[in-house]
C-alpha cells in the first residue's frame, strides 16, 4: 500500500466523492483523516456485520431522496429534509460501499454496484451541512468559550489555510456555531452547577478559592440562622488597606441557585483604576449578617479604615457598616456612609412624582453649603401639595442631608468625582453576563475569578487608550 501522507484534504474529499477506483486504507488512518472530511456527503443506507467481526456499510448521497425512512439512520433534521425535498426528486443516486476487514485492519472503499456519479458538485452538499472535521474545529474553539463570531472567523481561516477546506468552511453559519457551542458548553456547565448538597457546594467553593490563593472565612450568625462566605485575595487586601479611604459597596442577586447575595467592596487605586477590595456571600441580606461579614473583612485587613463608604441608599448596609466601624464612640476614625446620587435621583423619579418638588430636591443635592441645602429641602416640603410626598421627604431626607447631598463632600475632590456606584454596578453586570441562577456557589466563584481578572485588563486598556488620546493632542 502506498503512503497517503502527501494527499491534501481536498484530494481526499474528491476521491471519496466520486470513487473512481477502489481505495484501501488502514482503519485508523481512514477513521482519523479521511472519513471526517466527508461525513456531510454520505448518509448510511444499509449495513451488515459478519460473525468474524468484518462488516460493510452502504452509504448514499445526502441529496438522494429516500422513499422510506426506515434506513435513514443518520439523524437529518426536519429542516434539512425540507431543504432537500425542495430539489427535484431522485436528484442524485450515488452510493458507496465501505468494508471493514478486521483481521488485516484495513478498510476498502468502492463504488456500490454500478452506482452513477453524483449529479451535482460537492459544494451543493457543503452548503447544507458541515463535515465532522469542521464540527471538531468548532468544538475545539467553543471549549475556550470564545464568542460565536470569533469562532466562525477562526475556523474559516484555519480550515482554508491549513486543511484547504475553503469550500466547506465558507458556508459556516454563526447559528450553527452557537448550537455546537451550547452543546459543548452544556457539558461544562454541569461543573458550574456543583453539588446538590449546600454543605459540599460551600466546601468545593472554599477549596477552589483557597487553591487560587484566596483567604476564605465561612461564618454563621446563629441568632438569625444565616451564614456567609467571605473571600479576599491578599493582593486585594493590600489595595483595600492602601486605597480603602473611599470604599464602594453593592450587592447583586441571582448569581447562584441559593440566591445568596454577593457583595463586593470596590476601591480606586492610585492609578485611578477601579479594583475589587473584597467579596462576600450572605445567605440573607440582613443587617447583622452583613455586619458580621464586614467585621471579618476588617479583621483580615487591620489597616482598612474607610472614611467614606459609598452605597445605594440602603439602611441595611448603612447600619451594617455602623456596627463594623462604630467610629468616634469606639475611639476610632468616623466612618460615614454616603449614598449614590444616581441611585437616589432614580428613586426620586418614582417617589417624588411632583416635578417642581423633585427639582427643588435636586437643587438641594447640589448645594455647596449645609444651611442652603436644608433651606431648599424645607422649601420642597412646603411646596408639595401631597401629604405622602411631604412625609416621605421628611422621613428619609430631612435629617440626613450629609448622606445624600454634596455639601458634605466638598472637602474632597475624590468624593466629588465619585458620586455614584456605577463603576461597581458595571463590574457586577459583567459578572452577571456569565453567572446563572442555576449555578452553585462553586460556579459563581469560578466565573468571578475569571471575570475579575479579565475585567481589570479591559478597564486598564480603556484607560491606556484614553491616556494616549489625551497625550497625543499635546
Ligand atoms: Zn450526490
Amino acid at each position: 500500500m502506498d503512503t497517503n501522507d502527501n494527499i491534501t484534504p481536498t484530494e481526499k474529499r474528491m476521491r471519496l466523492f466520486n470513487v473512481n477506483e477502489p481505495i484501501e486504507l488502514p482503519i485508523e488512518e481512514f477513521e482519523k483523516s479521511w472519513w471526517p472530511l466527508v461525513t456531510n456527503i454520505w448518509t448510511q443506507y444499509n449495513s451488515y456485520k459478519f460473525v468474524n467481526g468484518d462488516s460493510w456499510k452502504i452509504y448514499v448521497c445526502r441529496l438522494a431522496k429516500h422513499r422510506e425512512s426506515s434506513t435513514r439512520q443518520e439523524g437529518i433534521s426536519i429542516d434539512k429534509r425540507r431543504q432537500t425535498s425542495a430539489r427535484p426528486s431522485d436528484l442524485c443516486n450515488a452510493k458507496i460501499k465501505i468494508t471493514w476487514l478486521m483481521s488485516s485492519e484495513v478498510v476498502q472503499i468502492e463504488r456500490y454496484k454500478d452506482s452513477p456519479d453524483h449529479t451535482h458538485p460537492m459544494q451543493d452538499i457543503d452548503r447544507i451541512k458541515r463535515p465532522q472535521v469542521v464540527r471538531d474545529l468548532v468544538e475545539q474553539e467553543a471549549r475556550k468559550n470564545y464568542p460565536s463570531p470569533a469562532i466562525v472567523s477562526a475556523v474559516k481561516e484555519y480550515g482554508a489555510d491549513n486543511l484547504s477546506l475553503g469550500s466547506t468552511v465558507r458556508e459556516l453559519k454563526r447559528k450553527e456555531v452557537t448550537n455546537i457551542k451550547h452543546k459543548v458548553r452544556g457539558a461544562m456547565e454541569t461543573n458550574l452547577v456543583g453539588s446538590d448538597n449546600i454543605e459540599s457546594d460551600i466546601f468545593e467553593a472554599k477549596s477552589h478559592l483557597e487553591d487560587q490563593g484566596y483567604q476564605v472565612n465561612h461564618f454563621h450568625v446563629s441568632s438569625h440562622s444565616t451564614q456567609g462566605l467571605v473571600f479576599v485575595h491578599p493582593a486585594q487586601l493590600t489595595k483595600l488597606r492602601n486605597h480603602g479611604w473611599l470604599t464602594l459597596v453593592d450587592s447583586t442577586h441571582k448569581t447562584n441557585k441559593y440566591d445568596w447575595r454577593l457583595f463586593t467592596l470596590y476601591i480606586r487605586d492610585s492609578y485611578g483604576c477601579w479594583d475589587v477590595g473584597a467579596h462576600f456571600f450572605v445567605s440573607r441580606e440582613d443587617g447583622d449578617t452583613v455586619a458580621e461579614a464586614i467585621k471579618i473583612v476588617r479583621s483580615n485587613c487591620r489597616h482598612w479604615m474607610p472614611r467614606y463608604v459609598l452605597m445605594d441608599q440602603s439602611n441595611i448596609e448603612a447600619n451594617a457598616f455602623k456596627k463594623a466601624f462604630p467610629g468616634l464612640q469606639a475611639g476610632e476614625q468616623e466612618c460615614e456612609t454616603i449614598f449614590c446620587t444616581v441611585h437616589t435621583m432614580r428613586t426620586w423619579m418614582r417617589r417624588i412624582y411632583e416635578k417642581t418638588v423633585r427639582d427643588k430636591m435636586v437643587m438641594a443635592m447640589h448645594k455647596t453649603t449645609k444651611i442652603g441645602c436644608e433651606r431648599l429641602v424645607a422649601e420642597a416640603i412646603n411646596q408639595s401639595s401631597i401629604p405622602d410626598i411631604q412625609s416621605y421627604i421628611q422621613r428619609n431626607y430631612q435629617k440626613n442631608t450629609q448622606q445624600w447631598a454634596l455639601w458634605a463632600r466638598q472637602c474632597s475632590p475624590l468624593l466629588l468625582q465619585t458620586t455614584s456606584t456605577n463603576p461597581l454596578e458595571s463590574y457586577h453586570s459583567e459578572l452577571k453576563k456569565r453567572t446563572s441562577p442555576t449555578h452553585g456557589l462553586i460556579g459563581t466563584v469560578y466565573i468571578l475569578i475569571t471575570v475579575t481578572h479579565k475585567y481589570k485588563i479591559k478597564i486598564l486598556l480603556i484607560d491606556i487608550y484614553f491616556y494616549r488620546c489625551c497625550t497625543q493632542n499635546y
